[in-house]
């Protein structure tokens, strides 16, 4: 495996399945879609953090700490995820969520409460610079406190998606399928630099696109290069990758990061009518609503094989439920 040399604990159902999308395919006359389960990781209603977490728990346990740290958007899947972790290996979590406590306790948020994570409102402060703070303060009192970065996305969290990457490929290779596209959201990176790394490490030559919610691509596609190179020397594999390695569409950010709009709603209301698969509104859904377009405007050929990669985000759907139907 890519990921020998790194401890690991054992927190995600893996392999997660890797399923076809008949009905869809058909719906849209091509190209033949299928879905990666990554919403099936396990953890707490899963999503893609599970895999980063086996990698980061394994480094705070190795490093003695005692508390998860860790920080996000009030709805953030990551958050909500590493509370779960963080009881299931009988560690402290303290959140540090961005802006102000909103009036209901809802998705994600009320996930986090019910897991017994400690909730810290940030307001404009930059999460960094508040969990340093907050990291701090823990230490002075004598606790061994560990910073998980903003989505899992540093070199080691990034690793969990170097070795999913190698799950799918030896998936693809046992049921002789090859994906010419994977398509999947990309938020803080390490899910797409990850993949990005395995694929370069096992030869995969097909393309990954990641869809961008948050950021604009140039800067992206920077951050995500020096991240995959960052994460194949911390696996001891030697490649370098530029910018232009990395494949990011930023035409489906609208509103803005989490701002549920005509193109979620709908790709959320198509994925869920036609296949009874739940996508979430803020990762997942504008992702599938990006692919829906590019289908649309003709981007694939028609024997093409699509793979979407499903990352999660089911508490979080919750939280969106009145302005959905
Ligand atoms: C965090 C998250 C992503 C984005 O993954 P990154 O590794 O941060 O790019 C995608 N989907 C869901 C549901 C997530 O929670």
């Amino acid at each position: 495996m890519l990921t020998d040399k790194l401890t690991r604990v054992p927190i995600a159902h893996l392999p997660t399945p890797l399923e076809p999308l008949p009905r869809l395919t058909t719906k849209l006359g091509g190209p033949e879609l299928w879905i990666k389960r990554d919403d099936q990781t396990g953890l707490a209603t899963g999503g893609n953090k599970a895999r980063k977490l086996e990698f980061l728990v394994a480094d705070a346990l190795a490093q003695k700490a005692d508390t998860l740290i860790t920080c996000g958007a009030a709805q953030s899947n990551h958050a909500r995820q590493t509370a779960a972790a963080a009881v299931k290996f009988g560690l402290a979590c303290t959140l540090v969520l961005r802006g102000e406590e909103p009036p209901q306790t809802r998705g994600n948020l009320f996930l986090d409460r019910l897991l017994g994570a400690e909730t810290i409102w940030a307001g404009e402060q930059p999460l960094d610079e508040r969990m340093a703070q907050v990291a701090g303060e823990l230490q002075a009192r004598g606790h061994h406190p560990y910073v998980v970065p903003l989505g899992g996305s540093d070199r080691t969290g990034t690793s969990g998606y170097v070795a999913a990457m190698e799950e799918l490929l030896a998936q693809c290779a046992e049921r002789k399928l090859d994906f010419e596209q994977i398509v999947l959201p990309s938020g803080s990176g390490g899910t797409q630099a990850g993949a990005v790394v395995g694929a370069r490490a096992l030869g995969y030559t097909g393309r990954i696109l990641g869809i961008s919610v948050s950021a604009q691509a140039d800067p992206f596609r920077r951050v995500l290069a020096g991240l995959a190179t960052e994460t194949a020397a911390h696996l001891e594999l030697e490649l370098d990758f530029a910018p232009e390695d990395l494949d990011v569409n930023d035409d489906y950010l609208g509103g803005g990061y989490g701002v549920l709009g005509d193109l979620e709603r709908e790709a959320i209301h198509t994925m869920a009518s036609v296949e009874g698969v739940l996508i979430d509104p803020v990762y997942t859904g504008r992702a599938f609503g990006g692919l829906l377009d590019m289908i649309r405007r003709g981007d694939f050929r028609f024997e093409e094989r699509v793979l979407f990669w499903h990352t999660g985000g089911t508490g979080g759907l919750f939280a969106y439920a009145d302005t959905l139907i």
